[in-house]
């Protein structure tokens, strides 16, 4: 509580009472350290991979660049720590656009399933390389029509069926469903895991910026921690949402909940 105090005077300038304010500051508090722990998160996140690249290399022209294992090696390191850089102030700049509506969703008429198609180019080495099956569990004859913007819309199912790459074990399977949702009013896509799952507890949380169940795993799979933050403000951008369902060690279900046409929805 922030607190103000004036005295009250009367005619003469005598003291006759005393004014007390009390401000509930809660809220403002509250976004104040949301805004700190943000910097927090970013300093330390930005520091981890400049710190590797910075070592890596100093060790390099201290000698090490002379021995071409280890030239290859460290210099592999580096690309890989930049392009995490990269991904990470690309993520950022992308979820504080969003955030501060800087941007202007571009309503289209999207098929869902060639959105789904698209994405599944994109992930499809990775997939492979995790020997995972991916499947597409709806009819792919008819057209799912919606009123969206087409590249966010991507970037949303993109960003789901990489996680459910990411924290699948190999030889795993991924599900894609569409369904229609609200008496034909609107579809509910689904992606689901068969990987590592989320503990009850943690699910109100992985849609914080930057909140990760396993740090180190994140990490060193290229993750940035942003990737749901990001999901949730385009859905909700789209007047949609997104819920989750898991149980650990067996799997894990998103489903987006979409409105055909969300502008009159
Ligand atoms: P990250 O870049 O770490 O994947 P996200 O914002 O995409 O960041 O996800 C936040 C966290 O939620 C992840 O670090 C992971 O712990 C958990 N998570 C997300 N998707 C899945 C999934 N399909 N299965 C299990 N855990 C998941």
């Amino acid at each position: 509580v922030d607190l103000s105090i004036a005295p009250v005077n009367d005619v003469e300038g005598k003291i006759k009472g005393v004014i007390i304010l009390f401000h509930d500051i809660t809220n403002l508090k509250k976004l104040e350290k949301i805004r700190a722990d943000f910097v927090a998160n970013v300093s330390h996140e930005l520091k981890t991979p400049l710190t590797s690249i910075k070592g890596f290399s100093e060790t390099l022209l201290e000698g090490a660049m002379y021995s071409e294992e280890h030239l290859k090696k460290f210099l592999e390191i580096i690309r890989l720590e930049s392009d995490r850089l990269h991904r990470l102030i690309q993520d950022l700049l992308h979820l504080s656009h969003i955030e501060q509506r800087k941007f202007q969703l571009k309503w289209e008429d999207v098929d869902i399933h060639n959105v789904i198609q698209n994405v599944l180019l994109l992930v499809d080495k990775k997939a492979d390389e995790k020997h995972i099956l991916i499947e597409a569990d709806y009819d792919l004859s008819q057209a799912y029509i919606i009123k969206a913007d087409s590249d966010r819309f991507q970037q949303m199912i993109l960003n789901l069926v990489s996680n459910a790459i990411q924290y699948t074990p190999e030889q795993g399977k991924i599900t894609i469903s569409i369904q229609p949702w609200k008496n034909g009013k609107g579809y509910k896509v689904s992606v689901e895991d068969t990987g590592i799952g989320i503990k009850t507890s943690e699910l109100p949380r992985i849609f914080e910026r930057f909140y990760r169940i396993d740090k180190a795993r994140s990490r060193s799979s290229g993750g940035t921690g942003l990737g749901l933050a990001i999901v949730k403000h385009l859905i909700e951008a789209h007047h949609g949402e997104i819920k989750v369902s898991s149980k650990e060690g067996q799997g894990s279900k998103f489903n987006l909940f979409l409105h055909i046409d969300p502008q009159t929805d």
